[in-house]
């Protein structure tokens, strides 16, 4: 018996954008109806309670329509099952009256445009790359709260390497953030720290019922990382449109295929920074996010 909650459907393998320090692998493949029906209607039941649902990428927004597709098909479904949608943004203002109208979405958004900062309940992913100053570090974030951002997402860039004066400044940049919530919380006007409600065994990647573009399902997103696409069998858990899942377990767990797919030295800086930023969740003052 599966306890997974959260079911990742990969719509589409195609980014338009290239982000220095992305691991993930892109191809030119996109998530066909058929798939999308079929890991709906046959993972969805699988779930756990509550359960919750990814629609990812690549870039999801390149696909409108399979969003649109998706959450049709969810409300008939499992009304009222919890969404998220990452992007980069560029193709809300295309989807914002479909937003509008399903309340349960929650949209994760990498670049803080303004106009998005006016979605419902919208997250701001708050990326810190290696090697920024910690005060510019601290100016963006007080330039999205004016935008409007009050829920946020901090993600040190991982799969990168980090020098060890910049994990220092990495720290220093977490020190100053802690400041600014703390003030902010202080003049009642506390943000929310998304990653205090967040759990996975790998950084960055989610475990659960992750089904790719060709319908293939895994056990976690990981297998969407470039470095992993060796080792994406082993985590294999079936396929949705021949025979759904296989009673056998994965060959291997997540931990262990993250361990043999990436440098030991990318590793070590990944390691690093996921503990600097848990030592900043774990740390912020009481009050400071909610
Ligand atoms: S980080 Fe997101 S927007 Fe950037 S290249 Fe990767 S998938 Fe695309």
């Amino acid at each position: 018996m599966r306890s997974d909650r959260l079911l990742v459907l990969v719509l589409t393998r195609r980014c338009d954008r290239n982000c220095g320090y992305c691991p993930q692998g892109f191809d030119d493949a996109d998530m066909s109806e058929g798939v999308l029906d079929a890991a709906i209607d046959g993972l969805l039941p699988r779930l756990a309670s509550p359960a919750r649902v990814k629609l990812f990428g690549g870039e999801p927004l390149l696909r409108p329509d399979l969003v649109g597709r998706a959450l049709a098909r969810l409300a008939a479904v499992a009304p009222g099952t919890a969404v998220e949608l990452p992007t980069h943004g560029k193709g809300l203002p295309a989807v914002e009256s479909l937003l509008a109208r399903r309340p349960e979405v929650e949209v994760f958004v990498s670049r803080p445009h303004p106009w998005a900062a006016r979605l419902r309940g919208v997250v701001h992913n708050f990326l810190i790359p290696p090697g920024e100053a910690p005060a510019m570090t601290a100016r963006r974030l007080a330039s999205a709260r004016r935008l409007g951002y009050a829920r946020f997402n901090f993600l040190p860039a991982y799969f990168v390497a980090w020098t060890p004066a910049q994990l220092k400044g990495l720290s220093a940049a977490f020190a100053g953030l802690r400041l600014v919530l703390g003030r902010w919380a202080a003049a009642g006007r506390p943000v929310e720290v998304v990653n205090l409600s967040r759990r996975g065994s790998t950084p960055l990647y989610n475990d659960g019922l992750v089904v790719d573009t060709d319908g293939e399902i895994y056990n976690s997103n990981l297998i969407l990382a470039d470095a992993v696409r060796p080792h994406r069998g082993r985590l294999r858990l079936g396929d949705v449109l021949n025979c759904g899942l296989l009673a056998a377990r994965p060959a291997a767990d997540v931990s262990q295929v993250l361990s043999d797919a990436f440098p030991a030295g990318i590793l070590a800086s990944t390691r690093a920074v996921d503990a600097a930023l848990t030592e900043f969740c774990l740390s912020l003052p009481a009050g400071a996010a909610a």
